[in-house]
């Protein structure tokens, strides 16, 4: 299998005595079938966890396509975000203009739904003809008293990436039209707000219940099992702590800045980078009594799913393992729990990664490792095949790329249904990468060979 000549500087094979050198943080070739999604998507996945929020996708049908079934994130309370609106723009809506027909979706939605806030995604299609998605919303605002936010979207506008900025932006926006940031209100003692979970399979309410039994009070989730009052409520926290730092990096910068909440980056995968978070965090607040809840915590923890994590890693020991996630913090992280299950990473990749990203991933593997930016399908099964891969770690669209290629695969995204993070996440983690490796099926398939 050949590779495209221009996406050789987008891979690095690492060699002893080889300087690094990556080209990332750009715009996916033209023809490549880059496993990444378009700007609006990107937005959308960062704000469609806000639980009690009506999400308008100004756009054709089939931008909306992108639903809540495809990215599902787990609620507390309100399920009004679990619904896919659009207003499903037609030819005669691009040739004379979509205003009108937004006007109308947002009137009778806030009406007959009454959300705590409304987000209004635009798309390729309004980008191109240029609807005023700005002057529309403060409309709808003033008429429905709700926070009516604009998310300046369209697909073509640069990669996943700026998606993530136009939702921080709204994110931002919407705070700014709170109380608590317009009366500037004292901080809570011993507060945090959460950035960049999305509560896909339960793995914030984890974390969660991990910083309340330390003696910390959670005042938002941003976004996943996120509530408008709550996150309005973010400036009174006095601490960020900020998980997948791709998608909220910007946010956090933004509120430092702005509000002067520091923020500090954290992992909840494995149980290395859970220990070391949750003393991060305790260390920040630097309290008596919150150290010795962090230390009594973590051994109780320990003691209770280290010993059955321990039993399984016999079996994953030795074996060679693929990697290719959105964020490059989730791949450091499951570098640091292969490395300590004693697997061999032998391919790391994302889509969104930066170059500090890549050095830092470079520096975390072996000689031989192959580190790639924003892949396809044929350069993943090019080097999983090259490299012997046993097991790649992936999302949806990997999925059946490595069952095709017949060989074990773990879904780290949004179709799991079980969390990974925490202590509790390290062992569902560990059990199903060894139940994968370990499948009779790949004996089946030895002797078909
Ligand atoms: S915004 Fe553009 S690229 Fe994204 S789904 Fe819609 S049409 Fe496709």
């Amino acid at each position: 299998m050949q590779i495209l000549a221009e996406r050789e500087k987008s891979i690095y094979r690492k060699t002893s005595g080889c300087s690094f050198s990556i080209d990332c943080e750009k715009a996916s070739l033209a023809g490549a079938v880059s496993q990444r999604a378009c700007v609006f998507c990107g937005a959308r996945v960062v704000l469609n966890p806000i639980t009690d929020a009506l999400h308008l996708i100004h756009g054709p049908i089939g931008c909306a396509s992108y639903t809540w079934d495809i990215r599902g994130s787990l609620t507390s309370d309100s399920e009004i975000y679990r619904n896919s609106f659009s207003t499903d723009m037609k030819e005669k809506d691009v040739i004379f203009g979509g205003e009108q027909k937004l006007r109308s979706a947002l009137k009778e939605l806030i009406e007959k739904f009454r959300p705590k806030a409304v987000f209004v995604f635009s798309t390729c299609i309004v980008g191109i003809i240029g609807d005023d998605l700005e002057s529309i919303c403060k409309t709808a605002e003033l008429e429905s008293g709700l926070p009516v936010i604009p998310v300046q979207s369209p697909g073509f506008g640069g990669t996943k990436v700026s998606g993530y900025l136009a939702a921080c932006d709204a994110i931002f926006k919407l705070i700014c039209k709170g109380d608590a940031y317009k009366t500037k209100r004292e901080t809570i003692p011993y507060s945090l707000n959460i950035l960049g979970d999305f509560n896909i399979g339960a793995e914030l309410w984890i974390v969660k219940d991990c910083l309340e039994r330390i003696g910390i009070s959670v005042v938002s989730t941003i976004t996943g099992d996120g509530k408008i009052s709550e996150i309005q409520n973010a400036p009174l926290a006095q601490l960020n702590i900020l998980q997948c730092a791709g998608s909220m990096g910007y946010l956090a910068k933004k509120i430092q800045e702005d509000i002067g909440t520091p923020f500090i980056k954290i992992s909840f995968f494995g149980q290395d980078d859970t220990i070391r978070s949750l003393w991060m965090i305790a260390e920040y607040f630097n309290k008596k009594e919150i150290t010795d809840k962090t230390e009594k915590l973590i051994k109780e923890e320990m003691a209770k799913y280290g010993p059955k994590i321990e039993k399984y890693r016999a079996g994953i020991k030795g074996k060679k393992i693929g990697i290719y996630v959105g964020g490059a913090f989730k791949a450091k992280s499951l570098i640091k729990a292969f490395n300590r299950l004693e697997a061999e990473v032998v391919f790391v990749g994302t889509q969104t990664g930066n170059k500090e990203d890549y050095a830092e991933i470079s520096n975390m593997t072996k000689p031989g490792t192959v580190i790639i930016d924003d892949t396809n399908p044929i350069e993943l099964s090019k080097y999983l095949k090259n490299k012997k891969a046993d097991l790649l770690v992936g999302g949806v669209k990997e999925r059946y790329l490595a069952y095709k290629m017949g060989i074990g695969f773990c879904d780290h995204n949004h179709e799991r249904k079980f969390p990974l993070a925490g202590f509790a996440g390290d062992l569902e983690f560990t059990r199903e990468i060894h139940t994968s490796l370990m499948s009779p099926v790949w004996r089946i398939m030895e002797d078909e060979k």
